[in-house]
């Protein structure tokens, strides 16, 4: 039988994800003049949108960049050279964050972890108290970490910090949690919520966010780490009148606003529930095929993707290419030290029920056809799920 592909393709990474052909035809536009008398109107509905999705009445700001852009703003703008950072392990994207940090000279205080777990608060709670002198600036997490498919519990780690008395910033990672999972900015007390536009949002890549509250702008009045392109003093300036200090990402804009009409029209507590539903689905799969998710506490299990452990002795990254290969179907791979070990399922995003079937559908024919010892059955599973919450 030919190989050559043929229908959709099946996008199910956990980002980049699936962008609505509407997103696709509002970016189809010509390009505007950003100095020009109607662009005002497009910067406020989108920060608008923006505040409503981050759940903040206070400062967003939009990059032209990747989540890294993020990362790196909410550091510079908050911290100067020698502060102390606490970060945890929970898996590459928590080290990517803590490398980012060590380059800008930061003195970064790593929580190891076991890449199966969030961020522990009973843990961050003991450090801050042993913190006397208050040596620790910020702490900073990745909400959901992408790599693993674990929560950390925000509120949790928020308690924390407050029962520790700690005056440290929160500096929260939400780039794959954004627009789907649950997420309260101001009133989860967070300082900076970093995120990006490749995943719940559902546009391409090409926006990086920064939310920051009032105790993170007094932060950056003192900060003294180099900040040019990701300063936020000329950015938060500009956008008050509707301009940007350079030139933005202008059809991706569109694409932003486009997105946030369609995000308000399905609301986000349905937005969460939906995700939620297919996060139930495929773990309803993952246990009938007999496999191991990555993440090992259950509270904890991301709702925007899941990562699926092989036995010993199988590959992932070469069930992934076959399922790519036959199905046209393209699977998250593992990352860091989780290369080869495990595949990501993602769902999220521009995603319904039907999509999350065909996707398990590939996925347990693959590992039929890869010889991954499981049993058959994941996918009528799934289907039981998603029909007891219709
Ligand atoms: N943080 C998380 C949780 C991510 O999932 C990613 C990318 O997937 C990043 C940060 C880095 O974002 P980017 O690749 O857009 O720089």
């Amino acid at each position: 039988m030919s190989r050559r592909p043929t229908g959709w393709h099946f996008l199910q990474l956990p980002g980049p994800t699936n962008v609505p052909r509407r997103v696709l035809d509002a970016m189809a536009q010509p390009t505007v003049d950003h100095r020009g008398p109607g662009f005002p109107e497009l910067t406020r509905e989108v920060l608008d949108g923006l505040r409503w999705v981050f759940g903040t009445r206070h400062g967003v700001v939009v990059y032209p960049g990747s989540g890294h852009g993020g990362w790196e703003a909410a550091l510079v703008n908050t911290l100067s050279p020698g502060d102390r950072v606490l970060m945890f392990e929970t898996g590459q994207f928590g080290l990517g964050w803590t490398e980012v940090a060590r380059r800008f000279g930061l003195d970064v205080e790593v929580i190891p972890g076991d890449w199966r777990r969030g961020a522990d608060p009973s843990v961050l709670e003991e450090r801050l108290s042993a913190d006397r002198e208050h040596a620790i600036r910020a702490v900073a997490v990745v909400h959901n970490e992408t790599s693993t498919g674990a929560v950390s519990r925000v509120p949790d780690l928020r308690a924390a910090l407050d029962r520790a008395g700690h005056p440290a910033l929160l500096l929260v990672d939400a780039v794959s949690s954004l627009a789907c999972l649950e997420y309260r900015h101001d009133d989860w007390g967070v300082d900076v919520t970093v995120s990006a536009s490749q995943k719940g949002l559902m546009l391409p890549p090409g926006l990086a966010f920064n939310a920051m509250g009032p105790r993170a702008l007094d932060a950056s009045r003192g900060a003294s780490l180099p900040r040019a392109h990701w300063d936020w003093t000329p950015m938060l300036e500009r956008t008050e009148d509707g301009y940007f200090p350079y030139t933005p990402a202008t059809n991706l804009l569109f694409g932003l606003k486009e997105a946030l009409t369609m995000l308000r029209a399905e609301g986000l507590d349905d937005v969460v529930r939906r995700h939620r539903r297919h996060g139930d689905a495929t773990r309803a799969a993952v246990q009938v095929w007999g496999l191991e998710v990555q993440c090992a506490r259950h509270d904890e299990q991301s709702d925007v993707l899941t990562a699926v452990r092989l036995p010993d002795g199988h590959d992932a990254d070469r069930f992934r290419a076959l399922v790519r290969e036959r199905f046209n179907l393209t699977l998250g791979s593992g990352l860091g030290k989780l290369k080869g070990r495990v595949f990501r399922i993602g769902h999220l995003g521009h995603f319904n029920d039907l999509m999350l079937l065909g996707t398990l559908g590939g996925v347990e024919s693959g590992l039929a056809l890869a010889g991954v010892p499981c049993r058959r059955g994941g996918v009528q599973a799934a289907m039981e799920s998603l029909e007891s919450s219709l």
